[in-house]
């Protein structure tokens, strides 16, 4: 029988550096990185219907239907515990985006008997990240991130990790992009609450170099991981 889980989550805007910052720490930490946008892209890549019907909401920066997300993690989440039992946890990116998300995540921990211990909340100002998500790219193979300017592959258009291609996400347009952010301040900008109210929301700023940032998570998180 595994031992129980220690989960982390990560929450601020889109642009914030979630996903940059979690998979810089996650491996420090023996977390196991699990971004539902990533997971909603290994997806789309397939064919079929369930990658048209993700497809549809994707592409013009809408949520995912929350059903249908959380049974998406909960899948990765029981793959997790079939190919790595003794992992310790996870550190989440991307969800949970509203109310009924974060209620759905305590059930599954509450029935998993698992524990959330802390939720990084990434603070960047509106014009640093919309200047941020214009210049994104990602790798199409690995998922890795990079920015045109801030933070390029060492050779153009080519992940440093895998030699895949990268790319501009096809939901980086400026219409999309102000959509996700009217989203995020509606339906996710109420958890921060949620969790503060719970002590587990720990602020960083995130608005300084990448390596700063993720020094400041990993001091933040070490005595509430026990390392
Ligand atoms: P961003 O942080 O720029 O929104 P993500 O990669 O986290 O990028 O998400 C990309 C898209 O995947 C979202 O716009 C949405 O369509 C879908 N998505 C990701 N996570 C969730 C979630 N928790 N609930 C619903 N949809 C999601
Ligand atoms: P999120 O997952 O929160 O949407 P990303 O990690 O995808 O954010 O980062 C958004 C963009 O900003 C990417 O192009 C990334 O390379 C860049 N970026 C991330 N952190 C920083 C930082 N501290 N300074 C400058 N650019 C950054
Ligand atoms: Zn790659």
């Amino acid at each position: 029988m595994a031992s129980k889980r220690t989960h982390v989550l990560i929450i601020g805007p889109q642009g914030s550096g979630k996903g940059t910052q979690a998979a810089l720490v996650a491996p420090r930490l023996g977390l196991v990185h699990v971004a539902t946008g990533d997971l909603f892209r290994a997806l789309m890549a397939s064919e079929g219907a369930l990658a048209r019907e993700v497809r549809s909401y994707y592409e013009r920066g809408a949520l995912v239907p929350d059903d249908l997300t959380v049974r998406v993690l909960l899948s990765r989440l029981e793959e997790l515990d079939r190919c790595d039992p003794d992992y310790r946890g996870v550190l989440l990116d991307g969800f949970p985006r509203n109310r009924a998300q974060a209620e759905a995540l305590d059930a599954v921990l509450r029935e998993r008997g698992d524990e959330l211990v802390a939720a990084i909340h990434l603070v960047v100002p509106r014009d640093v990240l919309i200047e941020r998500l214009s210049g994104r790219l990602v790798c199409q193979q690995c998922g890795a991130t990079y920015h045109r300017t801030f933070n390029p592959p060492r050779q153009p258009g080519i992940c440093d990790r895998c030699g895949g291609p990268v790319i501009q996400r096809s939901d980086d347009t400026p219409e999309a992009i102000a959509r996700r952010l009217d989203i995020y301040e509606e339906q996710t900008a109420p958890l921060l609450d949620y969790y503060r109210q719970r002590g587990l929301l720990i602020d960083i700023v995130g608005d300084r170099p990448i390596d700063e940032v993720s020094r400041a998570i990993l001091a933040a998180l070490a005595p509430r991981l026990g390392a």
